[in-house]
C-alpha cells in the first residue's frame, strides 16, 4: 500500500478526511465538527465529562498494537468511565499529536477504530485538535455523557453490609499484554522479518488486551432489574486498587474472597505458563474495564440472578480495613501495588 504524507493533505484536509464519516447520532449533539466549538444540549440531564491522555511508549507500543485497535480502545475506555457513573456516553472530542513517522493511512486506521467504537456505543465525534508532535503519537480523548438526576453513582456511597460485585472476569487483559510482550521479544530475537507468533488458544486474553469493551450491557441489566448500586467504578488499574478507592471514598472497609474472584480459563493457563500467581494477576493486572459496584444486601437475590455478575465480598465498617480472604481463611490486607512491586516481594 502506498503511504501518503500528511503534508500532502495539510491539517484541514486531514481533519476533513478523518471526520467526514461520522454522522451525528444523538439529539444532544446540536453542532459537531466544523465550527469554533461543538454545541451540546442536555436539557434537564446532568452532564458527565471524562478525559484520557495516551502517550506512545508510555501507554501503548505501536510495534504490537494495531492502530485500529488503539483507536477503538482509546474511545471505549472513556465510555467505560461514563458507564461507571451510571451514565450514557454521547460525544467525544479527539486530539492528536502526530510525529512525522505517521502517514494519512496510519491516522485513518486509528480513526476507523474510533469510528467503530462510536457506532457500536452510539457516540458522536464532535471535535478535536490536530498538531505535529516531536515525540511520537499522542492521543487525548474527552468524552461527554449524560446521567439522570439522582441516578448518578459515585465511589462514595458504599455502606457496611453492602455486597461487593464485579462484572465479567479479571486479569485477562494483563495476561494478554504479557503474551504480546513475550511474542514481541521472541520475534525481535529471531531476527526473522516474517516471524509468526503463536496465539492459538489465546484469543480471549488477546482480545481483552487489544479490544476491550465497556460494560454498557451491565448498566442496562442493572437498570432493568431495578438495582441502583450504592457505589461504582470501572476496573482500570486492578481490582485491589479500585477496592481501596471505593473504601476510601465511602469511608468503609471490605472483605473480598479469593475463591470468588472471577477468572477465565485462558487467563489461568497463561499465568501458569508464565509462572505467575493467578490471584495476584487478577487483583493487580488492570485494564479489565469491568464494573465494580456495591448493592444493598436486600438486592442479593436480584443481583445473583444477573448473568455475568459475581458477588465477590461485602463492605464492612472502616475499622476492619480492606482485606482479601484467602482460600484457607487467612485475611491479607489489600495493597494498591502494581504488579511489579507485588511480584518482587512474593514467594509463590
Ligand atoms: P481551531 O483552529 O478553532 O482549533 P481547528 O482547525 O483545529 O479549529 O479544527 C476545526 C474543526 O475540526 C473543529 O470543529 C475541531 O473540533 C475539529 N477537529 C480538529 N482536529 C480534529 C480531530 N483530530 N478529530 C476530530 N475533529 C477535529
Ligand atoms: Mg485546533
Amino acid at each position: 500500500m502506498s503511504e501518503t504524507e500528511i503534508s500532502t493533505l495539510g491539517e484541514f484536509g486531514l481533519i476533513d478526511r478523518l471526520t467526514r464519516d461520522f454522522p451525528l447520532q444523538n439529539s444532544s449533539s446540536k453542532k459537531g465538527v466544523g465550527d469554533d466549538a461543538a454545541v451540546l444540549d442536555y436539557k434537564d440531564k446532568e452532564v458527565l465529562v471524562t478525559t484520557d491522555l495516551l502517550l506512545e511508549g508510555i501507554h501503548f507500543d505501536v510495534r504490537y498494537v494495531p492502530l485500529k485497535h488503539l483507536g477503538y480502545k482509546a474511545a471505549v475506555v472513556n465510555f467505560s468511565d461514563i458507564y461507571a457513573m451510571n451514565g450514557t456516553p454521547r460525544q467525544i472530542t479527539v486530539s492528536l499529536g502526530l510525529s512525522s513517522r505517521f502517514t494519512v493511512e496510519h491516522v485513518e486506521a486509528l480513526y476507523s477504530g474510533i469510528r467503530l467504537a462510536c457506532e457500536r456505543y452510539g457516540v458522536d465525534l464532535v471535535g478535536g485538535d490536530t498538531s505535529a508532535s516531536a515525540t511520537g503519537l499522542v492521543i487525548s480523548i474527552t468524552c461527554i455523557g449524560e446521567g439522570e438526576k439522582g441516578k448518578i453513582v459515585y465511589r462514595s456511597g458504599a455502606q457496611p453490609t453492602d455486597l461487593l460485585c464485579v462484572s465479567g472476569d479479571l486479569g485477562a487483559a494483563y495476561m494478554g499484554l504479557q503474551l504480546l510482550e513475550r511474542e514481541n521479544s521472541v520475534a525481535a530475537a529471531s531476527g526473522l522479518p516474517d516471524f509468526q507468533p503463536d496465539f492459538a488458544g489465546k484469543e480471549y486474553i488477546l482480545e481483552r488486551q487489544l479490544k476491550p469493551e465497556a460494560r454498557k450491557d451491565i448498566i442496562e441489566e442493572l437498570n432493568k432489574a431495578g438495582i441502583q448500586p450504592t457505589s461504582m467504578m470501572d476496573v482500570s488499574d486492578g481490582l485491589s486498587s479500585e477496592l481501596l478507592h471505593i473504601c476510601k471514598a465511602s469511608g468503609v472497609g471490605c472483605r473480598v474472597y479469593e475463591d470468588k474472584i472471577p477468572i477465565d480459563y485462558q487467563t489461568a493457563c497463561m499465568a501458569e505458563e508464565f509462572n505467575m500467581n493467578l490471584v495476584t494477576a487478577a487483583l493487580n493486572g488492570g485494564e479489565d474495564y469491568e464494573l465494580l459496584f456495591t448493592v444493598p444486601l436486600t438486592d442479593h437475590d436480584r443481583v445473583k440472578a444477573l448473568p455475568g455478575v459475581s458477588v465477590i465480598g461485602y463492605i464492612t465498617k472502616p475499622e476492619l480495613g480492606a482485606a482479601l480472604v484467602t482460600r484457607d481463611g487467612q485475611e491479607l490486607p489489600l495493597k494498591a501495588q502494581g504488579w511489579n512491586a507485588f511480584y518482587s516481594s512474593e514467594t509463590k
